[in-house]
């Protein structure tokens, strides 16, 4: 996807080659990813205030109390969940700024992302649709049922902290497939979870992380 020849983003190029350094210095090595960083504008996934800062390295606020993720633990999840082969299904919990979404969208076959605020998705889907990313379906629910209806993902990404995982994810998601999420209150750590078998899932802790906790209900 070429947004530059849609004339989006522009003048700020070489900002985003700059995060694209210090992406790669904190070892993010999917070419892939980089390159669809590098191509995507943060700067339409946040209020216009905000947008001279969209290439910093950091989570930023985008409203009712949620953040847009840092870049870096957007390409890192992105990489982890990639980095078994290429992916079709991928369900993401969180959309918030639809950022990820779009990430993941230039990267999977189709992308399923549910949201708890309505107000977020609904911003999230015209940036999503302004990007012409059209394989990208959104619900507006609590994410920690999953989408049971749309059968098992092959991959699942959740951006916000459960204290624990939820069973929900576990089942939906494919033998073969993982799950990445961060878990725990205070003190939350990255996990990759692989399902090996119908009944046998494997964890990994990947690092340390601070993110919104994973709320139940939904916001209209
Ligand atoms: N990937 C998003 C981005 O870069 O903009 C991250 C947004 S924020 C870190 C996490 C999002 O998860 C918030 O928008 C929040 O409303 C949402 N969230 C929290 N609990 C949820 C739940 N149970 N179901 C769906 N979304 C939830």
């Amino acid at each position: 996807m070429d947004f530059e020849l849609e004339g989006i983003g522009m003048t700020s190029r070489r900002t985003r080659e700059r995060l694209i350094s210090r992406l790669r210095e904190k070892g993010i090595q999917d070419e892939r990813v980089l390159d669809v960083i590098l191509r995507t504008p943060r700067h339409l996934f946040l209020d216009e205030a905000l947008a001279h800062r969209a290439y910093e390295d950091t989570a930023l606020p985008i409203g009712y109390n949620q953040t847009i993720s840092q870049p870096y633990i957007v390409a890192r999840m992105t990489e982890v969940l990639l980095a078994a082969g290429p992916l079709q299904r991928v369900l993401e919990v969180g959309t918030g700024s639809g950022y990820q979404t779009a990430i993941l969208a230039q990267l999977v076959e189709q992308v399923f992302s549910v949201e708890r605020i309505r107000p977020l998705q609904e911003k999230a889907r015209k940036r999503l649709q302004r990007l012409k990313l059209y394989n990208v379906m959104l619900r507006h629910t609590d994410g920690g049922m999953g989408w049971p209806d749309k059968g098992e993902f092959d991959g699942i990404l959740v951006t916000a902290a459960p204290e624990e995982i939820p069973s929900e994810l576990l089942a939906q998601l494919a033998v073969g497939g993982r799950l990445v999420i961060p878990v725990g209150g205070q003190h939350q750590n990255l996990r990759l979870v692989t399902r090996k078998e119908q009944d046998l899932y494997e964890t990994q802790i990947l690092e340390g992380v601070k993110f919104v906790p994973l709320l139940g209900g939904t916001v209209r």
